[in-house]
């Protein structure tokens, strides 16, 4: 039995339960971005849930969807409909999928009593409800009142006790679905049976973010690699000028003492020897590559250089596990993006399982364009990294235990 934190993660699937001629209900995280119009400008998180909801009508489920989208902060705000989400549905899974402007109440109950075995329907926005993340339990009661089984496919919100996750679960027969499925099997792997070398790959902008992250893998990994903004304070603990570099001056005693626990656990904490300063934030600043002991004082560091690049490389090439989360440097912007490209483009290249979180890291792998050789994208930011931190994410305990 895996174990993490104390937490059985042998969890139910759909595969453990009967669903066949049920009425299911599906947690599903259709949180997507939309344009000034409100159009659906990327329907990863859509046809991320295409395998769960076939799996249902293929044993003939009548599928209720549940969902949040944007920050109504418990009012009904209209551009916030999940109507634009049901038609995009329809369409990838090539069949009518309904819509119920309720997600609670007498409308939704209706039309989920009405809903036939094979047909499927999508509820209006969890989030119009404060309830919902008050994890109310009259709010849960009655969302458990549209079905018999609860699915919950919404990895991205389980490190929340919300009503849709967490306290549905007293009511209803609660199973993984299999995005969650897949996240739980790749990040568990990680937690608790990694395979060795373990390489995690830290970036992006800030050490406060990750901190929790960075200090449970150094108990875990061979080697750590720190790119990014957060690198710009473990140069400046070092003692290096870091000129207008992002640099948190009250991290510095903090990744002083992340280095030291380093050494003593024997990990290799890999650090920038060079980096790419610019003499303002932009794409068309000044640019060039100095070692960090020659940062100008007016200057700011905003990518790795290229003899860190290449330790970097070759450091993650004979790695079993590598776990990544956070860019390199800023790399919207082509000029400080080469960084984060030549580590995208080894940890693609190894043979190692790998497994990316974190929305700029998703977005720098797809620019790169080598997300087919990655073995998992992860789909929840704070989720993954809470999990990789160790801690029980509320949504996943409460999926029912085999
Ligand atoms: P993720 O979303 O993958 O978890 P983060 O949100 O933590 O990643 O960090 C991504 C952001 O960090 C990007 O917007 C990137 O521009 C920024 N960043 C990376 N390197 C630097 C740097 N050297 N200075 C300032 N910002 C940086
Ligand atoms: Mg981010």
């Amino acid at each position: 039995m895996a174990l993490f934190g104390g937490v059985n993660m042998n969890k139910k699937t759909m595969r453990d339960i009967e669903v066949t001629g049920k009425k299911v209900l599906v947690r599903v995280d259709y949180n997507v971005p939309l344009d000034k119009s409100g159009n659906i400008t990327d329907d990863t998180r859509i046809r991320a849930t295409l395998p769960t909801i076939e799996y249902l009508l293929s044993k003939n489920a009548a599928v209720v969807l549940a969902s949040h989208l944007g920050r109504p902060k418990g009012t009904v705000a209209p551009q916030y409909t999940l109507l634009p989400v049901a038609k995009r549905l329809g369409e990838l899974l090539g069949k009518e999928v309904q819509f119920v402007d309720e997600c609670v109440g007498p409308k939704a109950e209706a039309k989920a009593a009405e809903l036939k075995s094979g047909q499927v329907v999508l509820l209006e926005n969890l989030r119009f409800h404060a309830e919902e993340e008050k994890n109310n339990a009259d709010f849960a009661a009655k969302l458990a009142k549209l079905a018999e089984v609860f699915v919950n496919d919404a990895f991205g919100v389980s490190h929340r006790a919300h009503a849709s996750v967490e306290g549905i679960t007293k009511y209803l027969p609660a199973v993984a679905g299999f995005l969650m499925e897949k996240e739980i099997n790749f990040l568990g792997q990680a937690v608790s049976s990694p395979s060795h070398p373990y390489v995690a790959i830290i970036g992006g902008a800030k050490v406060s973010d990750k901190i929790g992250v960075i200090g449970n893998l150094l108990a875990k990994v061979d080697t750590l690699i720190i790119g990014g903004g957060m690198a710009n304070t473990f140069i400046a603990a070092q003692g290096y000028v870091t000129g207008k570099s992002l640099v948190e001056e009250d991290k510095l005693d903090l990744a002083r003492s992340l280095i030291e626990d380093a050494k003593k656990r024997g990990v290799s904490l890999l650090l920038p020897t060079d980096v790419v300063v610019a003499d303002q934030f932009a794409a068309d600043a000044a640019s060039k590559a100095v070692s960090i002991n020659n940062i100008p004082g007016d200057w700011m560091a905003l990518d790795i250089g290229p003899d860190t690049s290449k330790a970097y490389a070759a450091a993650v090439k004979d790695a079993k596990l590598i776990v990544w989360n956070g860019p390199m440097g800023v790399f919207e912007m082509d000029v400080f993006a080469k960084g984060t490209e030549a580590v995208a483009k080894a940890v693609a290249a190894s043979e190692a399982v790998s497994v990316v979180g974190g929305g700029d890291s998703i977005a720098a792998i797809e620019k790169v364009g080598v997300q087919k050789e990655i073995s998992h994208i992860s789909t929840g930011g704070g989720a993954s990294l809470e999990f990789l931190e160790g801690k029980v994410l509320p949504g996943i305990a409460a999926i029912n235990d085999k």
